[in-house]
């Protein structure tokens, strides 16, 4: 039987899912489960690590009993991952010590407190590309071993392992042979120096975390062990966090190529080829994707904190819309009010601002200004950040772009996608297939198993629609001056500017 098909694991925040691809990168079957979140205490977030390997054993199942495909058909498995989320367990038992701790859980900022107090701030930025913040898995990892009884003994024997989701994955796939990650999900720990590639001492010293406890590092294109069904030994030959998949995924491993992600929040990230450099607007500097034979490349990212959740907020607080995508008929029907502007610092103001402390508002309302003028406002903000966030990582890395690849929910919207065009004076490339995250882990399996090379993607990759700048350079630059005094007015009277701090 000629193995045609890879299957993405996409194990989310919110829900773990399984999808066939063929070898023309088309969705052959989806399964999916929903996942528990557990909030103990206010500020955090947990995860049971046995339900979501038993969710992603299931959908597994599930996703090859309705496609009607042979498992001799399923030429490799591709692992794409809720980045951060941090697991403890033990190797002799393999049972968890604690369940996992979410990217979202904000326990650790009293250990972050202390790196800084340590004056580890610019050695962070410098060796990790990242800042230090309660995000990352590196001060989670410490948590646990503080805070479990005996957990650090247990570590310091050998007994204890720390794996992000990918690993833990593989771990339990392949029945405790394989403990490994990939490049991508190594540089979201705060404990690997991606200037030399290797898991750093000076970070696991000012942790306290026993190196025994790390995985192997690999390209994430390459083979992580097996997993074995039905008589069947299938590989995961496809590792990458979920940013990273996603930048992969549009075609994101030739330098220059940026990608935003239009969700709750947005995620850009830009490829900038084979030299890292430390941002001085706060912007994180991560590993892509990694193909074996090929150099290590860098991304810049940057993320918004209000990306859809502003138009959650026109729906359920302000009650102004009923449904998300009544949005874009009003937009398209209301004349642009050049004057008035919605910051959406609901929850602080992000990359390249950095003021947690501000709050959103709304500038420039007059008698005239109906809710169609403040719904407007409000989804040009989208925009307004994505540029904030693009210029930002133009500027430090000297890298033009021409085009920018999206995904996500809100890219549905197309009066924002042409806004979006508009306001950066570049081309939006939206795809046919707006699962980019699962097709980048299945590009990087389907590529270490042989069934594509790297110019595949861009042929398998269809465009659905390009948008092209139609407003003049005056217009753009008004506009945008104007959203630049609106965030002026809109950041707290303490906050440092310009800052890398957070
Ligand atoms: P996530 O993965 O973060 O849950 P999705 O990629 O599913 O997000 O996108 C959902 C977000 O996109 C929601 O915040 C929603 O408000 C927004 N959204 C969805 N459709 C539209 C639309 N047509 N116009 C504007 N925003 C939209």
């Amino acid at each position: 039987m000629k193995k045609k098909y890879i299957i993405a694991f996409d194990q989310g925040t919110t829900s773990t899912r399984a999808i066939i691809f063929d070898n023309k990168g088309t969705i052959k079957n989806i399964a999916q489960k929903e996942l528990t979140q557990y909030y103990p205490e206010h500020g955090w977030v947990e995860h049971d690590p046995i339900e979501i390997f038993e969710s992603q054993e299931a959908t597994f199942k599930e996703v090859i009993a309705f496609a009607s495909i042979g498992i001799d058909e399923i030429a490799a498995i591709g692992i794409t991952n809720q980045r951060e989320t941090t697991v403890v367990w033990d190797k002799n038992t393999g049972k968890p010590i604690y369940n996992a701790i979410v990217w979202l859980d904000k326990r650790t900022n009293t250990i972050c407190e202390n790196l800084k107090s340590q004056g580890l701030e610019n050695y962070v930025s410098k060796n990790t590309g990242l800042i230090i913040d309660s995000y990352f898995s590196g001060t989670k990892v410490k948590w646990i071993l503080d805070n479990v009884e005996g957990a650090l003994a247990k570590a310091q024997q050998g007994d204890l392992l720390f794996g992000t989701i990918d690993t833990w994955l593989i771990w339990k796939f392949t029945k405790g042979k394989i403990h490994a990650t990939d490049h991508s999900n190594a540089s979201r720990t705060l404990l690997y120096n991606i200037l030399d590639l290797k898991w750093d001492k000076t970070m696991l010293d000012a942790l306290n975390i026993p190196k025994s406890m790390l995985p192997v590092v690999q390209h994430s294109a390459s083979v992580f062990g097996t997993i074995a069904i039905d008589g069947y030994h299938i590989p995961i030959s496809g590792v990458a966090g979920d940013q990273q998949a996603a930048l992969f995924g549009q075609g994101g491993h030739k330098s220059g190529v940026a990608k935003n992600t239009y969700g709750t929040g947005c995620f850009l990230l830009m490829n900038i080829g084979k030299k890292p450099f430390v941002s001085k607007n706060g912007l994180l500097t991560t590993l892509c994707a990694s193909l074996p034979g090929s150099s290590i490349k860098y991304a810049l990212e940057g993320s918004i904190f209000a990306g859809g959740a502003s138009i959650q907020w026109l729906r359920d607080k302000l009650n102004l819309i009923e449904k998300a995508k009544e949005t874009e008929a009003i937009c398209n029907t209301t004349n642009s009010t050049d004057d008035l502007y919605v910051v959406p610092a609901f929850a602080g103001l992000g990359a390249p601002h950095w003021d947690m402390d501000a709050k959103g508002a709304i500038y420039g309302l007059t008698l005239d200004s109906g809710k169609n003028d403040i719904i407007k406002a409000t989804v040009d903000a989208l925009a307004y950040q994505t540029r904030d966030v693009l210029e930002a990582m133009i500027e430090e890395s000297s890298t033009q772009i021409r085009t920018l690849k999206v995904d996500g929910g809100a890219t549905a919207n197309n009066y924002i996608m042409q806004f979006q065009s508009d306001l950066l004076n570049v081309v939006v490339d939206r795809p046919k297939m707006l699962e980019v995250t699962a097709l980048g882990a299945a590009f990087l399996a389907g590529i270490q198993a042989g069934l594509w090379n790297k110019k595949d993607i861009s042929k398998i990759r269809e465009i659905d629609t390009l948008f092209s700048p139609q407003i003049s350079e005056n217009e753009r630059n008004k506009k945008y001056r104007g959203w630049k005094n609106a965030v002026a007015r809109t950041k707290s009277t303490t906050a440092p500017f310009p800052s890398t701090k957070k």
